[in-house]
């Protein structure tokens, strides 16, 4: 007897989207049946673990494609876990992951890249629906009764059915009746290329007939023996120098479904404490869902190569949360839970250990980010020189696309504080590329300078035309420019370079310390109390705004500007919280006015002198990239005086 089942209507409205996005890309199918296999295998050792007798009589797990010329079908069978009736109606018939719209929504009409997403989010058994007109599923699941199996049946339009079954093996069978124009799947050669290509690293024995050449018929004809057409060893069990780069880069882009070559990766035995195997990669792109700080960790766990579990979080911090591996371990216990992780001291000495590699991988893409020169470069030999040119750019492009994510790292990972702060890198007063960093800053500091001064802004025109520059830019000293949203809460942590304390520019009082010669001191305190009456009626004017109004020689060509206390939030930072709805404390800031301006020398005895302490006040505001308070009555009090 068997049932009618309609498709959820997301999955139908997926089929369509494959079937007719996907054709030119057809190998892909076979790569995501054999995943789900090997899953399927990964799921049944897993559960075994605790039940043994799930092996039932065949322990070797492995996976076998067969074709049928005449039936013009391709066979993908397993021996895994196998699926119930009731599985297979809700595995084979709904997507419970909400990525699907996620999915649907992200695909570009490049049918490459579209490819590579299939089995990023969970949908990667309809692209059978490719290559076949009809797909029927056989399965048993382990621990269940031969009668209990289940046949699954659809044409990929709307509908699919189900009917119990008898099934002696465990495991699944899906088979694909091909399409007409899919019939180059009835054929070895293709098959065993498309299987060397996307699933070698499988580490199940993949299994296909063996072939004999026919005479009388002038054909290949199969043979009753199987042979194992893949490498059949997890690629990270075997010893490096028997890996290619082109193997390592091909895995890399099986768990991660990233279709670009990785930027490097390193691949170690790690012995110690805890022993384990590291493949560790650093990705050339940034995923999507980069920003989002609860997405899991890249890295999978595998004890004793048995899968335990993907995204390990514990065995990353956040901050390194895109890097993307395998990490394999015969000293935890199998049954290991993602509580267990958390709490685990050995998990913790991997997740250091794999946090001071990736560290130190960075360190390496950083210093061969520039190409040597001059002698340095004239002694490499000619395969070196093109090694150097291989690697140069690369930590740029990373930093372009994970710099702001390591940025968390200074307040999350003090123990490597120092490390990641060399890792930085920053526009400046001179450089508006992001390629500064703070030991370049250090090295072109000017005699008698003090500290590291920095700006943090909304952009980087902004950072760079902000009126707090201008006594910097008039010395000559340079300035970083930090546009991150993330820069004043990371910088909050980094006190010092090197010795050298990092200090806001838009902060405290400007202290050029040694960089202001003694005439420049005179000058400005003479300045200063000469000024002392109009200042004490600028107070009262502004009191409301400003928690205080003071001369400054940070000035040269602007009226006046803002600063806040040190400690205190920046005014960005605090409207950026408040934009982002959240409770910033009020901040009160500073006035700073350039007594030399000719505006300021004007108030003395000015009849609109309340207006004009207005307009300065708000005009400070306006240049540092916030807004009046009022701006009609910022535009009237403008006008009156134009008037
Ligand atoms: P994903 O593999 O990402 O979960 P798929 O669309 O590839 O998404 O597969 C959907 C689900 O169908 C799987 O999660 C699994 O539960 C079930 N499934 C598919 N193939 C098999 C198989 N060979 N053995 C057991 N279960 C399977
Ligand atoms: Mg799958």
């Amino acid at each position: 007897m068997s049932q009618q089942h309609a498709f959820q209507a997301e999955v139908a409205q997926l089929l369509h989207l494959v079937t007719h996005s996907l054709y030119s890309n057809k190998d892909i199918f076979l790569r995501e049946l054999i995943s789900n296999a090997s899953d399927a295998c990964d799921k049944l050792r897993f559960e075994a673990l605790n039940d043994p007798s799930l092996y039932e009589d065949a322990p070797n797990l492995e996976v076998r494609v067969q074709f049928d010329k005449d039936a013009k079908t391709l066979t993908i069978t397993d021996n895994g876990i196998g699926m119930s009736e009731a599985e297979a109606i809700e595995h084979l018939g709904t997507i419970a992951k909400s990525g699907t719209r996620d999915f649907m929504s992200r695909l570009s009409g490049d049918q490459k890249k579209d490819a590579q997403l299939i089995g990023q989010f969970g949908v990667g058994f309809y692209s059978g629906f490719i290559v076949a007109d009809r797909i029927t599923v056989e399965s048993r699941r382990a621990g269940l009764k031969p009668e209990q199996g289940v046949r699954w049946t659809s044409s990929g339009s709307g509908a699919f059915e189900t009917e119990a079954i008898t099934r002696a093996e465990r495991g699944t069978s899906v088979i694909l009746h091909l399409r007409d124009d899919a019939s180059e799947y009835l054929n070895r050669w293709k098959l065993k290329q498309i299987i060397g290509k996307y699933s070698d690293h499988i580490s199940l024995p993949i299994l296909m007939q063996k072939e004999e050449w026919d005479k009388d018929k002038g054909e290949y004809v199969l043979l009753a023996d199987w042979e194992v057409v893949n490498s059949a060893s997890a690629l990270w069990t075997r010893p490096k120098k028997d890996i290619s780069d082109e193997q390592y880069i091909d895995f890399y882009k099986n768990i991660s479904y990233d279709q670009e070559a990785p930027l490097t990766w390193s691949h170690n035995r790690v012995e110690g404490s805890i022993e384990y195997t590291q493949l560790l990669y650093i990705p050339a792109k940034a995923p999507h869902d980069l920003w989002n700080r609860d997405k899991k960790a890249g890295v999978k766990l595998y004890v004793k190569r048995v899968f335990i579990m993907d995204d390990a979080e514990a065995l990353m911090p956040t901050y390194l949360r895109w890097v993307k591996g395998v990490i394999d371990s015969a000293d935890l216990p199998l049954n290991v839970s993602r509580e267990l992780l958390q709490e685990s001291r050995d998990v913790k000495a991997i997740r250091e250990g794999n946090t001071r590699r990736v560290l130190s991988m960075l360190e390496d893409l950083a210093s061969k980010d520039r190409l040597p020169t001059g002698e340095d470069w004239e002694r490499l030999s000619d395969e070196e020189k093109k090694q150097a040119e291989a690697d140069a750019g690369k930590y740029a492009r990373f930093y372009a696309e994970f710099g702001v994510v390591l940025k968390e790292g200074l307040g999350e990972d003090f123990g490597n504080r120092e490390r990641i702060a060399k890792l930085l890198r920053f526009a400046s007063t001179q450089s508006d590329t992001v390629s500064v960093s703070l030991a370049d800053y250090k090295a072109r500091m000017k005699e008698g300078q003090e500290a590291i001064y920095y700006i943090t802004a909304d952009t980087l025109a902004a950072a760079k035309n902000s009126p707090q520059l201008e006594v910097f830019r008039k010395k000559g000293i340079e300035v970083l420019l930090m546009t991150d949203r993330v820069d004043e809460w990371a910088l909050s942590f980094l006190h010092e370079f090197d010795g050298i304390p990092l200090q806001s520019v838009a902060k405290g009082a400007v202290d050029l310390g040694k960089l202001q010669d003694e005439a420049e001191k005179k000058a400005a305190e003479q300045a200063a109390e000469a000024f002392k009456p109009v200042l004490e009626r600028l107070k009262t004017s502004l009191k409301d705004k400003a928690k205080d109004v003071r001369v400054t020689s940070r000035l040269v060509d602007s009226p006046a500007c803002l600063v806040v206390e040190d400690g205190d939030y920046s005014m960005q930072l605090a409207r950026l919280l408040k934009q982002a709805g959240q409770k910033a404390p009020e901040v009160k800031p500073i006035l700073e006015v350039n007594a030399e301006h000719a505006l300021v020398r004007k108030l003395d005895g000015h009849p609109h002198f309340d207006d004009l302490a207005h307009i300065l006040f708000d005009q400070a505001l306006l240049a540092e990239g916030g807004l009046p308070e009022d701006p009609a009555a910022y535009v009237k009090r403008v006008n009156a005086l134009l008037a």
